[in-house]
């Protein structure tokens, strides 16, 4: 185990919970809502999650998807807004067939509602289920969108396999820690694999949103966009909440980009802590940002 994956499991919940709070948008739907009309009066779209994952019961699996319906009626007249769900708070460990009958119900009721829906990535034991999910369900359900992880070697076949699909991809470097047989382990080289995604996925015709927090990566992805002719209807860049990204969103969204943050909440604040905690082992620049809060508040 890591030493920040230590010193982060070694942190109080509760204090986790108080200084982290920039990450996540409140503990009710009212509040993300709230927060979403604030971020969309800068001029940003928003992506609403539910926080929660690998849950293992069915009992749980319905609540999180009652909550997530919840959200699809709430979000009433705001076209700025889609949602995004994970495989895994689907239901996916209770069983794939379970998973998969909850995900169609919900991709439907988002088509009916035309509101957009990513199903995001998550760990290498779900990337096959979810593409295959992906390319069955898209046909069907067009505001259907997914993820790829762009640390992963086989990231550039999968792009292959969306042909003809006009997919919608959020092209990321990926969260999981993964083999060193099957991932790059290099940040560096992650992220010139994302420019490279990026040109593939306009290349395949398919709408691509640029998802990192990487200055010096963000214009270079724009300048691959601008250098292709991509129209800016056909592509977006995508944000965390929490990351101070102000000066940059205002740059995109000035010269007429979509810029999507993604904007996580859960009713139970468990489920928030486990999300911070794991991006705070994932990003040393927020632990480093969460321990300055808690000195500065004690201080
Ligand atoms: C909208 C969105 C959706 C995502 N969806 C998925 C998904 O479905 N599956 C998946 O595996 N991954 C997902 N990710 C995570 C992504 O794959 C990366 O792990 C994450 O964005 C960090 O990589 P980076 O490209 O920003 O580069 P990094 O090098 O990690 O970050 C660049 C800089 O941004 C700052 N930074 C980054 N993260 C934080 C943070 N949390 N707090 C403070 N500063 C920070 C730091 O200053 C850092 O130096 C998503 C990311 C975004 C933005």
């Amino acid at each position: 185990m890591s030493i920040r994956k230590i010193v982060v499991n070694l942190i109080p919940g509760p204090l986790i919970r108080v200084f982290a709070s920039p990450y996540v948008a409140g503990d009710s739907l009212e509040k993300a809502l709230a927060a979403a009309d604030r971020l969309h009066a800068r001029g940003l779209d928003i992506t609403l999650d539910v926080l929660g994952e690998a849950e293992t019961t069915e009992a749980k699996v319905r609540s999180a998807v009652e909550v997530y319906y919840r959200a699809l009626a709430a979000l009433g007249d705001r076209p700025f807004c889609t949602l995004s769900i994970k495989p895994g708070h689907f239901g996916y460990y209770v069983s794939p067939d379970f998973c998969k009958a909850n995900i169609e119900g919900f991709v439907a009721a988002c088509q009916a509602a035309g509101r957009g829906l990513t199903i995001d990535m998550e760990d290498t034991d779900l990337t096959d289920w979810t593409l295959e999910l992906y390319r069955e369900l898209k046909p069907r359900y067009p505001i259907l969108g997914t993820v790829l992880q762009a640390r992963l070697y086989r990231t550039e076949k999968d792009v292959d396999s969306l042909a003809g699909l006009g997919a919608q991809i959020r092209n990321c470097i990926g969260i999981y820690n993964v083999p060193a047989t099957l991932a790059m382990t290099r940040k560096r080289d992650m992220k010139e694999n994302l420019l490279k995604m990026t040109r593939k996925l306009v290349a395949g015709g398919h709408y691509v949103a640029v998802a990192t927090h990487d200055i010096e990566y963000i214009r270079k992805a724009r300048a691959i966009l601008e250098e292709l002719g991509v129209p800016k209807s056909r592509c977006e860049f995508q944000m965390l909440l929490g990351v101070p990204r102000d000066a940059i969103q205002k740059e995109l969204v000035d010269a007429g980009y979509t810029v999507r943050v993604y904007l996580p909440f859960a009713e139970d604040w468990r489920d928030s802590i486990a999300y911070l905690r794991r991006r705070m082992i994932e990003s040393p620049s927020m632990v480093f940002l969460v321990l300055k809060n808690i000195f500065k508040r004690n201080g």
